[in-house]
């Protein structure tokens, strides 16, 4: 995952510009522009899964005035709620498909309520036990085979492992093999510790759980599957008060593909020094050149977009580092319009970003070499000739 990435320039004359003109505006994509801001004027994404398997210089490139700020990738999704009803597959699957996403992590929630609660979402009901569990991923991957969709790259993720508890993970993973042969190439997301599910009883990791992942992290590692953790970095009382867990994790298992969900932000922490922050993120990526951030969840733009000044410079510089994701959860009491709010919301940051950082994270270079997948990201058009069309 180091290595290095292609550049964007390309000989002028290979030129082809997506007309205006092709770009017709869904109906679902003006709603959701017209209810997110008034000068919102993105499109959808028109480029199929398929072009993305031609190598870059032959597709189109990608006219970044032209062509959405949103991201070919969602890192970082749950197709199904923490309890209740879901969103309907096949409205699901229109519903990323319209917002241009063509690649989708499909992570389970890790933490499951109590199925006799009645509850659909934790933070309504503190007390009500949430615990991680096979159920999402295995509902997952029978719908993902019952409803194939040639647009749409759908990456299984087993989301069921007990940080705090790994004694039977490998067993269950052999399960896994035996219902869902080869299908689950993603893990997470992993609760190390989420400080908004303590009053729903989750048991964070600790030094000695974590010791205690090696026969799991060796199965992922065998199989280069990458793992996606939750790990709070702490609150606005002690802002790096679980930095020890995920320093903890990385020092014991630096071979393994780890990313860092919402770089370790949370509700929680709302206040942090932004240039505390990016030093601690910059010093553990140079340490450990296996680590990767996922940038999702609204909450990171809605209370620390003012410090773009500081994390736009930061993305550009470890641009080969960062996966683009919206965290957003399919309860099927969410309005239509939801999912491309906040895919809109998590990309405000993208739009800002130089064209090598747009290409390698939201274009799904890093997404692709991370997941050795054979498809490959359109290279961006050169910025100083926008006149050209063909
Ligand atoms: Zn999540």
């Amino acid at each position: 995952m180091n290595k290095d990435v292609p550049g964007t320039l390309m000989p002028a004359a290979s030129l082809v510009r997506f007309s205006r003109s092709l770009l017709a505006l869904p109906l679902a994509a003006l709603i959701a522009g017209c209810a997110t801001t008034a000068t919102d004027t993105r499109s959808a994404n028109e480029r199929t899964l398929e072009s993305l398997k031609q190598p870059s210089e032959q597709q189109i490139c990608y006219d970044r005035e032209a062509e959405p700020y949103t991201p070919l990738v969602d890192a970082h999704f749950h197709p199904r709620p923490f309890g209740g009803p879901a969103i309907p597959p096949e409205k699901l699957h229109a519903m990323l498909e319209g917002q241009g996403v063509r690649f989708v992590n499909y992570f389970g929630i890790g933490q499951i309520l109590e199925l006799d609660s009645g509850c659909d979402y934790y933070l309504d009901c503190p007390g009500v036990t949430a615990v991680p569990s096979i159920k999402n991923d295995f509902v997952n991957g029978m719908e993902t085979v019952a409803y194939p969709n040639d647009n749409l790259h759908i990456t299984l993720s087993m989301t069921f492992m007990d940080l705090a508890h790994p004694e039977n993970v490998v067993e269950l993973i052999e399960l896994y093999d035996q219902e869902y042969p080869g299908m689950f190439s993603w893990s997470g997301e992993l609760n190390v510790v989420k400080q908004a599910l303590l009053k729903n009883n989750h048991e964070p990791a600790t030094m000695q759980s974590i010791d205690q992942w090696a026969p799991f992290m060796e199965v992922l590692e065998e199989r280069d599957i990458p793992v996606t953790f939750h790990s709070d970095l702490g609150n606005d009382a002690n802002p790096t008060e679980h930095l020890p867990l995920m320093k903890h994790i990385l020092a014991t298992y630096p071979d393994n593909k780890v990313v860092w969900a919402h770089m370790g932000l949370s509700k929680e922490l709302g206040k942090m020094n932004p240039v505390q922050h990016v030093t601690i993120l910059k010093s553990l990526l140079d340490k450990y050149p296996n680590l990767m951030l996922d940038i999702s969840w609204d909450v990171l733009y809605n209370e620390y977009h003012q410090w773009g000044d500081i994390y736009i410079p930061f993305f550009n510089e470890y641009s080969t580092r960062i996966l683009p994701g919206t965290d957003f959860v399919a309860a099927a009491s969410k309005a239509d319009d939801q999912y491309g709010k906040e895919l809109d919301v998590t990309s405000r940051a993208l739009k800002a970003l130089d064209d090598d950082a747009f290409h390698n994270i939201a274009l799904g270079a890093n997404y692709f070499r991370l997941m050795d997948l054979d498809y490959n990201a359109p290279q961006v058009c050169p910025s100083d000739d926008k006149t050209q069309t063909q």
